[in-house]
């Protein structure tokens, strides 16, 4: 947990998100400024930087974010969508705790910007 770091607030529930989903391990929310119908992120409440601080003990807390991630999709009725982790801010990071996009309810271009 970083006191400063918006996400770990969120997962706290200092801050307010719309969630979609939450256990001990890691949580679901709206992306507040969604790129496509349906866009939400899913984070480990462990506060690590970004993949890169990814380490083989956290390797099945992150496989559960992506399987959380593609089980929340599914249930948000979508079949198809992109999931994205971006490292670093030339990668277009802008919150440096982990999440996944995931993001769907629309054609995707291939590739990204
Ligand atoms: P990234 O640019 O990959 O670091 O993604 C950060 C994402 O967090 C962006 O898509 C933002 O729109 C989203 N975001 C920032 N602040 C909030 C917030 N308070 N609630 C929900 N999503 C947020
Ligand atoms: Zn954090």
């Amino acid at each position: 947990m970083a006191n400063d770091c918006l996400f770990c607030k969120i997962a706290r529930g200092d801050i307010p998100a719309k969630k979609l989903y939450e256990d001990d391990e890691v949580v679901a929310f709206w992306d507040i400024a969604p790129q496509a119908p349906r866009h939400f992120l899913v984070i480990p409440r462990k506060h690590l930087a970004g993949p890169a601080a990814v380490t083989a003990a956290d390797q099945s807390l992150i496989g559960k974010v992506l399987r959380v991630g593609a089980e929340l999709a599914a249930k948000e009725g979508a079949a198809s969508f992109r999931m994205v982790t971006n490292e670093g801010a030339e990668a277009g990071q802008t919150v440096f705790h982990f999440h996944l996009h995931v993001l769907g309810g629309r054609a995707m271009a291939w590739p990204p910007g």
